[in-house]
């Protein structure tokens, strides 16, 4: 069978299995550009399930694209603490002030106009370009891929643009008429949930058993075909939480570079030993009176992990060098990273004992 015969009857498919198989998602409701265009931002190396809390909260919080442009950037990173690559929350403000100021505050609903707002790169203006405005314009990201070439028993590495774009194109010459919206979010759907990307594929309850050729071919788990992954980096920090009276020392990153911006508890790029650490802190005028424990923590970065030795002290200084945060600051106010915020049970239970 062609290619393109083979699509045309796995869409048909497809689109007679959606209807009943889709899950109720929040961003389903509708199909208003700026909560589909949120959702996707968000579900970017982001799981279903961690997002729908986000989701919902940043919506209360920015209930359209002006309050989106019009907030203030701590408020953004509030919203969006935990979820990490912050980068996102900033080009979504970027992008909402383009569309305040060349777009009159209307969403666009052409492709090459969502292309060029800030941070939406092809798959995502796919995405809505086909959800809210029916084009035929696929999203071709890592599960489409995988489905993609899974039925049509495709060994090129899918981790090449020229092989992405062949699928993008292969895709768009079967987009229905009428349906492009629902197309996108079947083969999304496929690939989350049935088409998975760990583990073994549930080809027993998929709607294009009968026309994938990998499943014929039982080449199903060598596929896709990926590039060999990069080694992670690791990096050794020491964590310093420094208690004084009700509150825990705090700092604000730089603007450039890994979490720029965001808040922290004080380290260093090193291991220390306690003794450097109490050193460390007679340095910044904290004086540290009692070591109250320690602990060992790993965080992992796309490119790098982070190997954390973290001592908390109990002090006697509020230095002039750290901000003093209280327990409510540090839960409402300040944005903490993960990375940082894997200490902040411990840091809150000990400011709860504080004498
Ligand atoms: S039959 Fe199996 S491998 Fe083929 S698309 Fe369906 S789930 Fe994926």
């Amino acid at each position: 069978m062609r290619t393109n015969q083979l699509l045309s009857e796995s869409v048909e498919k497809l689109l007679a299995w959606y209807p009943a198989h889709a899950r109720d998602l929040p961003w389903r409701q509708d199909q208003e550009p700026y909560h589909v265009w949120l959702s996707e931002i968000m579900l970017q190396q982001t799981r279903v399930e961690a997002v729908k809390g986000y989701y919902r909260r940043f919506l209360q919080a920015l209930p359209d694209i002006a309050a989106l442009a019009d907030a203030p950037e701590e408020q953004l990173l509030k919203l969006w603490e935990g979820l990490g690559y912050y980068n996102r929350v900033r080009n979504l403000q970027k992008a909402a002030r383009q569309i305040m100021t060349e777009h009159s505050g209307v969403f666009p609903g052409e492709y090459a106009k969502i292309r060029k707002l800030s941070g939406i790169g092809p798959y995502t203006a796919g995405a809505i370009a086909s959800i809210c405005f029916e084009q035929p314009t696929p999203a071709v990201d890592g599960n489409v891929l995988r489905v993609m070439s899974r039925i049509l028993n495709d060994h090129s590495c899918v981790d090449l643009p020229k092989v992405k774009q062949r699928f993008t194109e292969q895709l768009a010459a079967v987009y229905p008429a009428g349906q492009c919206g629902m197309l996108t979010q079947a083969l999304m759907e496929l690939g989350a949930t049935v088409c998975v990307p760990n583990g073994a594929p549930r080809c027993d309850a998929c709607p294009v058993r009968e026309l994938c050729i990998a499943h014929e071919q039982q080449t199903v788990e060598q596929l896709p075909v990926r590039a060999e992954k990069k080694k992670r980096r690791i990096e050794h920090r020491t964590v310093f939480v420094f208690l004084c009276g009700d509150a825990a020392a705090v700092r604000k990153r730089e603007d450039k570079g890994l979490l720029a911006g965001l808040w922290e508890f004080p380290n260093l790029p090193h291991t220390c030993t306690p003794e450097e650490a109490i050193a460390w802190g007679e340095e910044m005028g904290v004086h540290p009176t009692a070591l109250l424990q320690s602990q060992e923590r790993v965080h992992i970065f796309t490119h790098i992990e982070w190997h954390m030795t973290c001592y908390f002290f109990r002090c006697l200084h509020q230095s002039d060098g750290f901000v003093w945060a209280d327990a409510d600051a540090l839960q409402g106010q300040y944005s903490l990273p993960t990375a940082f915020r894997l200490f902040l049970p411990d840091v809150l239970e000990l400011l709860n004992q504080a004498p």
